[in-house]
């Protein structure tokens, strides 16, 4: 131990190397060379074999990790407006382009070998039926509509982007008997940035080209991330396979842009119930301008839609990179990681933005190598193959290394979109909370650097960070396993372009001319993921905050109760029996929860206290044999507390998973069931009490309860243990 704690190199000198050395310049060269042509997953092995040879060309040792994963590619599609008149005869009346613009402004828009417009895992079919409009497509629109006795079956389902993932809309519908489903991006949407306000679209100004589309995956999220022939093991070579019609739609979908929208929404008009007076969420269509009047339908019987989806399904090798910085510490290891795989050839926002950021990175953890640096912790950078169908690389990659990453891992931080705008945004697991504060107080903003008011990030963005739901590789680390996760990104704000996301307008050309100019944002992003990553793996004392997490928790029980209360104030005995146990066992579990909280709030004294103790008292140049031997007595203390804090969320999983969806370990996050996107937190409390199974709501508070005892036994382990006053 005193030799490593000799060898550590003063943080102050890492923290400048990781606050000073990435370059705006190489950000762009690294965004130029991923965003430069198609790198669907399974389909950019080059790049991978490029991303282990830059992770190897720093000085580090990587690794291409291969798995065979179910997936599809687009084969053919089409997407037609149908008449029929009184002798019979059918007549196409409008055909969709289903192709977005080529722009000369934008040259990957117009690659030979760019990627058709379709949907992520969806179903091959050809089917015919009357339409219907379904606003967004959430659960409670539909049900909204089969409240007003719209039937689905048989029909064909027009909706909007938005609010939910969108494989929820599509499994929805086709558990109401639709048989295909038609998802838009309509510009009301995109807040003040529209062409109904005068802005101009894309390429000549901010607003949203009218012919783009957003591609994206259709897989039931909520239900199980990952290959869906290989719910819970590796789709390794060999692995035993099941199908996959529990995680994928069995009904076509298309996605579509607002302008091939309109003909659709047009033949809409007049029929059924007008959609603009079912509620304030429906109200929101911003396609008046172009003369759209929102109806739900159905279209006449002798009005119907063609919808034509073939998609080539196979099992195609997927392609991790994992780069292993070795630390003293081969038990504690912090992970980063990054998708490279994109819906089209540019993707310079989503992934590739943040790609960048991960090579910068690790270039600039190869000049710290040079400088001496090895690190305390272990870091792991991971570059992800397949999440946009569906997290597919990070999910079989943790769903193989389990057992190791259950043992040895800290914490798990993840950027996908590194920068599309200007606005900081984050998810966090609370345990890092403090942490990410910290670290957004050491970088400066550059939207205020630019108006020469030098705020840093923390000061514009305010500190508010999102419980974790899904739609990115966290997921798997979180949910799964209970590795605390952190996702960051610079989103849009309220002024800027336009982000064409998931469409050919996501592109080198867009981030030059809107997106990030300079790659400023980048840059930041990259200072900030470095700052993070140095923190945790050089800190004597792991940087998480368990009173953070323990707070949170309480805040969301008395939440809960909340939700109980008003769903409670309807019911009469005897359901009402059923429904006071649930408030009860409540009442248990925050009792629980409030004896975690103490327990952590002294785990995070004691941490403070004896890491400051280390981190000043270790300096090599003041060793003395007394240093020495205060400095092994407190690190065996430290040692304990990393122990608890290590393990601390790890706790919070439980065996047998989920109510119908056993892969969700974890107790207190998953993606909601309905939204995928935004978490549920407590999902096994909330979904309780949305189907007002009391007695289910008694098991899960007990499930729960029994968690966060375990966080406190994980906590008391390092009790006992007298803290050295050494000073
Ligand atoms: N980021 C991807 C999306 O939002 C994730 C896909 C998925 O989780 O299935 O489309
Ligand atoms: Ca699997
Ligand atoms: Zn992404
Ligand atoms: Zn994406």
């Amino acid at each position: 131990v005193t030799t490593i704690f000799k060898k550590k190199i003063p943080f102050a000198k890492l923290e400048k190397f990781v606050l000073e050395e990435p370059k705006e310049e190489n950000l762009e060269k690294w965004s130029n060379y991923y965003a430069a042509g198609p790198h669907l997953g399974g389909k950019n092995y080059s790049q991978a074999v490029w991303t282990k040879e830059k992770f190897e060309e720093f000085g580090f040792k990587a690794e291409i990790v291969t798995y065979d994963i179910y997936a599809n590619y687009p084969k053919d599609h089409s997407l037609s407006l149908l008449k029929k008149d009184e002798d019979g005869e059918i007549t196409v009346t409008y055909k969709a382009s289903l192709e977005e613009d080529v722009l000369e402004e934008d040259p990957t828009s117009g690659l030979e070998d760019r990627i058709p417009t379709f949907h992520g895992y969806s179903a091959s079919g050809n089917v015919t039926g009357q339409l219907v409009f379904a606003n967004y497509g959430t659960y409670d629109d539909y049900a909204t509509l089969v409240a007003k006795g719209l039937d689905f079956k048989g029909k064909i389902v027009l909706v909007k982007y938005g609010k939910i993932f969108r494989g929820l809309k599509v499994k929805r519908a086709q558990e109401l008997g639709a048989v295909g489903v038609i998802i838009y991006s309509d510009p009301g949407d995109d807040g003040e940035i529209t062409e109904k306000n005068g802005e101009k679209p894309y390429p000549e100004g901010k607003a949203r080209n009218p012919s783009a589309v957003q591609r994206g995956s259709v897989q039931f999220l909520s239900m199980a991330p990952g290959d869906p022939t290989t719910p819970g093991w590796p789709s390794l070579p060999g692995a035993p396979r099941v199908a996959p019609e529990h995680a994928i739609p069995s009904i076509p979908s298309l996605p579509i842009s607002y302008i091939d929208a309109i003909p659709f929404l047009k033949a809409l008009e007049g029929h059924g119930l007008d959609a603009t007076e079912l509620g304030d969420t429906w109200k929101t269509g911003g396609l008046d301008y172009k003369g759209v009047k929102y109806f739900v339908g159905p279209t006449p019987p002798e009005v119907t839609v063609n919808l034509f989806n073939e998609q080539e399904y196979e099992f195609a090798p997927m392609w991790n990179v994992i780069a292993t910085i070795p630390g003293h510490l081969k038990n504690e290891v912090v992970l980063l990681g990054n998708h490279r795989d994109a819906w089209i050839a540019g993707g310079a926002g989503d992934p590739n933005s943040g790609s960048a950021c991960l090579i910068e990175l690790a270039r600039t953890f190869g000049e710290m190598k040079k400088a001496g640096w090895k690190p305390f912790r272990t870091i792991k950078l991971g570059s992800w193959d397949g999440e946009e169908y569906g997290l597919l690389g990070s999910t079989e990659w943790v769903e193989d290394k389990w057992k190791y990453l259950d043992k040895n891992a800290v914490a798990y931080i993840n950027v996908d979109v590194g920068a599309v705008g200007s606005n900081f945004d984050a998810a966090a697991n609370p345990l890092l909370g403090s942490l990410l504060h910290e670290a957004t107080t050491k970088v400066l903003d550059p939207h205020s650097v630019q108006k020469g008011e030098n705020k840093t990030i923390y000061e514009r963005w305010g500190g508010k960070y999102k419980p974790l739901g899904s739609g990115s590789d966290f997921t798997a680390f979180q949910d799964f396993i209970g590795i605390p996760s952190l996702d960051m990104s610079f989103q849009l704000g309220p002024k800027d372009a336009i982000y064409h996301y998931h469409s050919n307008y996501d592109s080198t050309a867009w981030m030059e001319r809107f997106g990030d100019k300079g790659y400023l944002y980048h840059a930041a992003m990259t200072k900030l993921w470095g700052y993070i990553a140095i923190r945790l793996s050089e800190s004597h004392a792991i940087p998480f905050r368990a009173a953070d997490y323990s707070n949170f928790m309480l805040n969301y029980i008395e939440k809960t109760k909340n939700l109980t209360h008003s769903a409670l104030s309807s019911l009469t005995s005897p359901e009402k029996a059923t429904a006071d146990d649930f408030q009860a066992a409540l009442s248990d579990l925050e009792k629980a929860a409030q004896k975690f909280n103490s327990h952590a709030s002294r785990l995070d004294q004691w941490s403070s206290q004896v890491a400051f103790q280390l981190d000043t008292e270790s300096h090599p140049s003041q060793y003395s044999r007394l240093l020495v031997w205060i400095t092994v007595k407190l690190w065996g203390y430290v040692h304990k507390v990393n122990k608890a804090y290590q393990r601390l969320d790890r706790s919070f999983t439980f065996e047998g998973g989920l109510d119908e969806r056993p892969l969700y370990k974890h107790v207190v996050y998953a993606p909601g069931r309905w939204t995928g996107y935004e978490g549920a937190v407590f999902p096994g409390l909330v979904e309780s009490i949305e189907d007002g199974n009391w007695t289910n709501g008694v098991r899960w508070a007990g499930i729960v309860r029994g968690c966060v005892e375990d966080a406190v036994g994980v906590v008391r382990k390092t009790e006992g243990y007298r803290v050295l006053n050494v000073e």
